[in-house]
C-alpha cells in the first residue's frame, strides 16, 4: 500500500486510496448531472453528436485520471483537442508516465492532447525530486529521461510547464514564458519542447482544416498552494511570481489547482475553499474564456465568473476524473468553442 512508503519522519501525504481499475460495482454515483451549464458546454455523455458548426473547435477536459483509465476503461469522445489538467500519474514514475503516454496514444480520435503536471508527477518537478525522490520510490528514477518521454512522445501530445501554446489549423505555435521566480529561488522551469520536436500527424491537421478554429492561446501550470509537500508545491502567498506569466491574451489557462471559490471545496475539511487566492487574482486581470483545472477531486464540475456585469466571462472547469476516493466516475466536459 502507497502509505508504507512514507517513514514516519516524513510529511504525511493527503488521504488517498488508489484503485488501479475502474471498479465494477462503485460505491460513488457518476456526476452527470452537475447542474445547469453555459451554452456550448456539456458532460460528455449529454453532448450533441456534432459540433454547431465544424469550423467550431470541440475541446474535451480532463484531469487527475491517476493512471486508472486505459484504453478499454474509460472512453473518450471525439473532439479536436484534449486537455489534461494533471495529476496523470498515481506515484509519478517514469513507467506511470510511460503508461499515460501509451493511453493518450490509443486516442486517435483527438488529433491534440495538451498536458500540464500535478502534484502527482514526482518525476517531472526537478529541484523537488532531487530532494525528495526517496519518500516516492524505492530507486532514484531519470527526470530528464521521464521529461523526454512526454516531450517526444508524438501523437499530438503537447506537454506544457509554464508556457503557452496557440491552437492553429495548419501550424502549432509554441512560445515559453519563463518562470522567472525570485532569486532565492531554486526552483527552476523545464525546456520546452521546440515546435519541431512536435510529432503532429499533419495529414490529420490538413484534414482538419476547415473544421479548426484558429488562435486560441492555452498557458498551462502544474503549480498550486502547498499541501502535504508534494511535486510543483509552493507556499501559499508565494504564487504570484508564477501567475504573474500567465499571458493577458490567454483564452484557455490551465492550472493543476483551482483558483479561489471556484471548484475548490473540500467538505471534508469543513467546506473549507482551498484553492488559490493569488490565481483567483491573476484571472481578475487575464480573464481568460476557460480555466481549466482539477487537483480537488470533490470540486468536479462548472462554474462562471462574470466581469463587467456580465458582458464578459471566464468558464471555471474543474475536470477532475477521480473521485474523492480515487474512482474515475467523472465524466470528461465538452466545450464547443465557437470561431474566433
Ligand atoms: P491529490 O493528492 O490528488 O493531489 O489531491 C487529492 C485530494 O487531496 C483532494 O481531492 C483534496 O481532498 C485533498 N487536497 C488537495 N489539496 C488540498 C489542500 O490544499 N487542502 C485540503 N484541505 N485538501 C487538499
Ligand atoms: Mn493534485
Ligand atoms: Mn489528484
Amino acid at each position: 500500500m502507497f502509505s508504507s512508503i512514507f517513514k514516519s519522519s516524513e510529511p504525511k501525504p493527503p488521504p488517498q486510496n488508489f484503485r488501479g481499475t475502474r471498479p465494477e460495482e462503485p460505491t460513488e454515483p457518476s456526476k452527470e448531472d452537475i447542474g445547469p451549464l453555459p451554452p456550448n458546454i456539456y458532460v460528455a455523455p449529454n453532448a450533441p453528436a456534432y459540433k454547431p458548426a465544424p469550423n467550431w473547435l470541440r475541446m474535451v477536459c480532463i484531469s487527475d485520471t491517476h493512471n486508472t483509465t486505459d484504453a478499454n476503461n474509460y472512453p473518450i469522445p471525439e473532439a479536436d483537442i484534449l486537455v489534461h489538467a494533471g495529476d496523470f500519474t498515481k506515484m509519478g514514475t517514469t513507467a506511470q508516465v510511460d503508461q499515460f503516454i501509451c493511453w493518450l496514444k490509443s486516442l486517435t480520435h483527438i488529433p491534440i492532447k495538451v498536458v500540464v503536471a500535478g502534484n502527482h508527477e514526482v518525476i517531472l518537478d526537478k529541484e523537488f525530486y532531487e530532494q525528495h525522490w526517496h519518500r516516492f520510490h524505492t530507486t532514484k528514477e531519470d527526470y530528464q529521461a521521464a521529461v523526454d518521454k512526454l516531450k517526444s512522445a508524438g501523437h499530438g501530445i503537447i506537454y506544457l510547464n509554464n508556457e503557452s501554446y496557440t491552437v492553429d489549423g495548419a501550424k502549432l505555435l509554441h512560445k515559453k514564458y519563463q518562470k522567472q521566480k525570485k532569486q532565492s529561488s531554486t526552483k527552476k522551469m523545464t525546456q520546452p519542447a521546440g515546435a519541431d520536436a512536435m510529432d503532429i500527424d499533419t495529414s490529420a491537421v490538413v484534414e482538419l482544416r476547415d473544421g479548426w478554429v484558429e488562435g486560441y492561446r492555452i498557458w498551462a501550470s502544474p503549480w498550486q498552494p502547498e499541501y502535504w509537500e508534494w511535486a510543483f508545491n509552493e507556499v501559499r502567498g508565494k504564487l504570484k511570481d508564477i501567475w504573474k506569466h500567465i499571458p493577458e491574451d490567454t483564452d484557455i489557462l490551465m492550472t493543476h489547482g483551482p483558483p479561489k471559490y471556484h471548484g475548490d471545496i473540500v467538505p471534508e475539511d469543513k467546506e473549507l475553499h482551498v484553492g488559490c487566492e493569488e490565481l483567483l487574482e491573476r484571472l481578475k486581470v487575464v480573464r481568460p474564456l476557460y480555466h481549466v483545472f482539477g487537483h480537488i477531486h470533490q470540486g468536479y464540475g462548472v462554474s462562471e465568473i462574470e466581469w463587467d456585469g456580465g458582458s464578459h466571462s471566464t468558464v471555471c472547469i474543474n475536470a477532475s476524473t477521480c473521485t474523492e476516493r480515487y474512482r474515475p466516475l467523472n465524466q470528461p466536459i465538452i466545450v464547443d468553442l465557437p470561431p474566433k
